[in-house]
């Protein structure tokens, strides 16, 4: 068994089966069970979560053992900085803001 430190896996690309590029490594989530998972940003508004035990190898880039592995994790974007934010976060995490739920949005846009 090998420890690997946070700066050996974060920012590292993401490639499966077939070398094809999936995101970059951004952080580390962990489960309510207690499972570990990285954080991949896939683009600019899109996150996915991806379980350890679903990684195939960690060398210059991390393997995946299959794409659909991968979990989309919904984020909603602050307003004001752009920060990313959990889809139940009620505020910004970085600037405080009051963010608006989407399932809130889609009724209040509701012709009545
Ligand atoms: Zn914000």
């Amino acid at each position: 068994m090998q420890w690997r430190r946070r700066e050996e896996v974060i920012g590292k690309e993401v490639v499966d089966s077939e070398a094809k590029k999936l995101g970059v490594t951004k952080d580390f989530a962990w489960s309510s069970d207690g499972r570990l998972a990285l954080v991949i940003e896939a683009g600019e508004e899109e996150e996915s979560f991806l379980s350890f035990d679903d990684i195939e190898k960690i060398g210059d880039v991390v393997f995946v053992k299959a794409k659909s592995a991968l979990v989309v994790a919904p984020s909603v974007i602050c307003p004001v900085c752009k920060n990313k934010n959990l889809v139940e976060a009620k505020f910004c995490a970085k600037c405080g803001r009051v963010l608006e739920n989407r399932d809130e949005k889609k009724e209040r846009k509701r012709p009545a």
